[in-house]
Parts: C-alpha cells; sequence; structure tokens
C-alpha cells in the first residue's frame, strides 16, 4: 500500500495531474479494514491536504460512519480519481479507467474487505453500471467489476442539496454491520 501510495502522489497518468496540489490516494486502516468508502474524486480541502474527505462532506461523512457503529480508523477511505478534477467537475470517463485500473483496483486487491461503500453517483456507475441512484441505494450488488460486494449509497455532499437524503443514508450506513456479519471476505487479484 505504502508503495502505490508513493506511485500515486507522483502520478502523471492522466491530465488530472496538472491542476492537482496533491494526489489523494486514501487513507484509513491499511490492515484488515472491513469497509472501504470510496467517493468520487477529491474536493478543495482534500487536494490541499492530500487526504480524503476532510471537508465539510467529509465532517458529516464521519457523524454517519460513527453514527452507523463503525469507526473511520477502522475502514479504508478512497475515491475513484485521485486527483482533483477542476472546479470539482465530474471525472471523465478516460480519468476514471485510467485512475481505477492502475490504482484503485490494486488497492481493493491489497486491502480485501468485505464490502465496498460506493459514495454517489460516480462510484455507484463504475462499481455496478447503474445509474439510478434512488432506485439502487442500500442494495448489494455482487460480480460486475470484482469479487467484492458493492453497496451503492449517496454522497454526504448531495444531503447539502437536499437534507432529506440524510436519514436515506445513514439508514444505509447503519445497514452494513449486519451486512459485514453475512458476507464472506474474498480476494480478487
Ligand atoms: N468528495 C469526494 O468524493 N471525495 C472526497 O475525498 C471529498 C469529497
Ligand atoms: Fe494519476 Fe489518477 Fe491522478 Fe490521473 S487522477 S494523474 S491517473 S493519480
Amino acid at each position: 500500500m505504502k508503495k502505490l501510495d508513493g506511485q500515486i502522489r507522483k502520478c502523471k497518468l492522466c491530465r488530472l495531474w496538472e491542476s492537482r496540489t496533491h494526489a489523494v490516494p486514501g487513507e484509513g486502516n491499511i490492515k484488515d479494514p472491513e469497509v472501504v468508502f470510496v467517493g468520487e474524486g477529491p474536493g478543495k480541502n482534500e487536494d490541499l491536504q492530500g487526504r480524503p474527505f476532510v471537508g465539510s462532506g467529509g465532517k458529516l461523512l464521519d457523524e454517519l460512519i460513527s453514527n452507523a457503529g463503525l469507526q473511520r480508523e477502522k475502514v479504508y477511505i478512497t475515491n475513484i480519481v485521485k486527483c482533483r478534477p477542476p472546479k470539482n467537475r465530474k471525472p471523465k470517463p478516460d480519468e476514471v479507467d485510467t485512475c481505477t485500473s492502475n490504482y484503485l483496483l490494486l488497492q481493493l486487491g491489497l486491502l480485501h474487505p468485505k464490502l465496498v461503500c460506493a459514495l454517489g453517483a460516480t462510484a455507484m456507475e463504475y462499481f455496478t453500471g447503474e445509474t439510478k441512484m434512488g432506485e439502487n441505494h442500500g442494495k448489494v450488488f455482487r460480480g460486475e467489476k470484482m469479487d467484492i460486494p458493492v453497496m451503492p449509497t449517496y454522497h454526504p455532499a448531495s444531503i447539502f442539496h437536499k437534507r432529506a437524503l440524510k436519514d436515506v443514508l445513514q439508514n444505509d450506513l447503519k445497514k452494513i454491520p449486519e451486512l459485514l456479519k453475512s458476507l464472506e471476505s474474498k480476494k480478487i487479484l
């Protein structure tokens, strides 16, 4: 994992390196995380600090994770792309392909969690091919991209636009401890 982090911090494989301050490989439990949370990509604060989910969305994520009976230090948190897209635009398909095939899939192979929680539409679409969050959040998908089950849910930042989603997101995250009990850990590489 450390070697991979070093490669990510120096990476110039797609155009997103040009506008970044710091690449954000991810952080958390690298030994045996039961859950890996995957967001879209670093925002402004993440780019400045080189750490994932440290802005207002990150504060909210910490609260939601802790209310779900999990601890931030015990999970691993990363993103689909590791460098901040200009003005927080959505990452482009070639950026997603390059970054995930070079890094995210290797990270998940090393971490082999029991569950991936995909935060937001970009991560959901990458892992499951689905585009409608309203129909798919809180469901468990298997076998699309890899051998680890994936549960998509809303991105924490979406709550700032639509307050009612907070309960929905919180309820999805609260399912995780039960899900973990029933899921088998499998290696993907
Ligand atoms: N939003 C994301 O998708 N990822 C972060 O790391 C921060 C905000
Ligand atoms: Fe490399 Fe990913 Fe950053 Fe693109 S987004 S430069 S592939 S680390």
